[in-house]
């Protein structure tokens, strides 16, 4: 088995080689063929025209997808796709109508062993990485199954994608490849817990960077440690470190999660410290209502609450977005990824 959704072009080229002992003239059409149509038929491949036994012989060797679509609910515009991996665990991704092209979120885990308490995945806790193939299979299936025209892949499905960074720095290599799917980099977001090797790591990565967006939640050590356990061992001053070294694509910004909790982390104090933190870095925080997790004794904050959050950053000079919860109904929106891998309801 050739499997192409784990490869770069130059990577499929060199298997390629060693399997059929053919050079580029035949391998980069077929990588580009498959991996731009979605499809495995070669007769329409005019380089394999006079070569139907390679033809054939592809068509069974290529190993497409890493699983398969079960599941797809849609709620409005936003669609939430779940696929079955060949150990018939389920992960999810959701397709987003956001700016002027399609996003997709993926996932980079099943599961999370981060442990956050306001989050339906941490709740999982961690089944296992995903491997590449599985990452980019997620952006393929959406393109190509389904026709959606997808630019923007943001990872920020199930999983913290920092914690399985050699899969995903491969899965990003085999996005951005110009003779494949060719997603832009400036177009691809890591969403991060705060894992400051992993920003480090990804901060060095050769070519242009990716955007980083932080899941911040909190403004200070106290609030931070008591939602996000890996707050004890990387504290704020720690991670603001990390941000301050991250290279930024041009007109670009660091991007700050904050899911706004009534009574936790929706105080006036609250957005001065929050503001005062971010003060020496370019970010765009995007403004989250806390979406209840079953089971979970937090509430949302009032329309009111979260206008006054909103207005109070505004105020300090903070580039907010609001960020409404679509896909709410679908469990599709932040935090509600889970699947049927555990059960999570009963
Ligand atoms: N592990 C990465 C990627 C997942 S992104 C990370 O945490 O950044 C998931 C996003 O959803 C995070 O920004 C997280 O803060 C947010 N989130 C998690 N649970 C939520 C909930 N119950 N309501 C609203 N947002 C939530
Ligand atoms: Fe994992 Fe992110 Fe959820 Fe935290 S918020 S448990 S890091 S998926």
């Amino acid at each position: 088995m050739l499997k192409i959704l784990d490869t770069t072009h130059d990577q499929f080229a060199d298997a390629f080689r060693r399997r059929y002992g053919k050079g580029t003239h035949i391998s980069t059409p077929v990588y580009r063929h498959v991996m731009k149509t979605g499809k495995t038929a070669f007769h329409e491949l005019s380089v394999l025209s006079g070569q139907p036994e390679l033809a054939r012989q592809l068509e069974t060797d290529l190993l497409l997808s890493p699983g398969r679509l079960v599941k797809r609910v849609s709620d409005g515009d936003v669609v939430k796709l779940v696929t079955r991996l060949a150990d018939d665990l389920d992960i999810e991704s959701v397709v987003l109508p956001m700016f002027r092209r399609h996003t997709l979120c993926v996932s980079s885990q099943v599961g999370c062993r981060m442990g956050c308490r306001f989050c339906r995945t941490g709740k999982m806790g961690l089944l296992r990485n995903l491997t590449a193939a599985e990452i980019v299979g997620q952006v393929f299936a959406a393109r190509h199954q389904l026709g959606v025209d997808i630019r923007n892949v943001v990872f920020m499905g199930m999983g913290e994608p920092l914690d399985n960074l050699d899969n995903v720095i491969q899965a990003i290599r085999v996005l951005t490849d110009q003779r494949g799917l060719d997603i832009a980099r400036r177009y691809i977001t890591v969403s991060t817990v705060g894992l400051t090797a992993g920003i480090d790591r990804l901060a060095r990565l050769d070519g242009a960077p990716v955007n980083l967006a932080v899941s911040l939640n909190a403004p200070t050590d106290d609030i931070r440690s008591r939602l996000m356990p890996i707050n004890r061992s990387i504290p704020m001053a720690a991670l603001r470190g990390s941000l301050l070294g991250y290279p930024l694509a041009r007109k670009s910004a660091l991007f700050i999660e904050y899911v706004l909790i009534q009574g936790i982390n929706d105080r006036r104090e609250h957005a001065s410290a929050l503001a005062q933190y971010l003060a020496s870095m370019t970010v765009k925080l995007n403004l989250i209502p806390y979406n209840p997790a079953p089971g979970c004794e937090w509430q949302p904050p009032s329309a009111h609450a979260y206008e006054r959050f909103h207005a109070w950053l505004v105020a300090k000079n903070v580039f907010v977005r609001r960020r409404g919860e679509k896909g709410g109904r679908i469990m599709a929106a932040c935090g509600q990824l889970g699947g049927k891998n555990k059960s999570l309801d009963g």
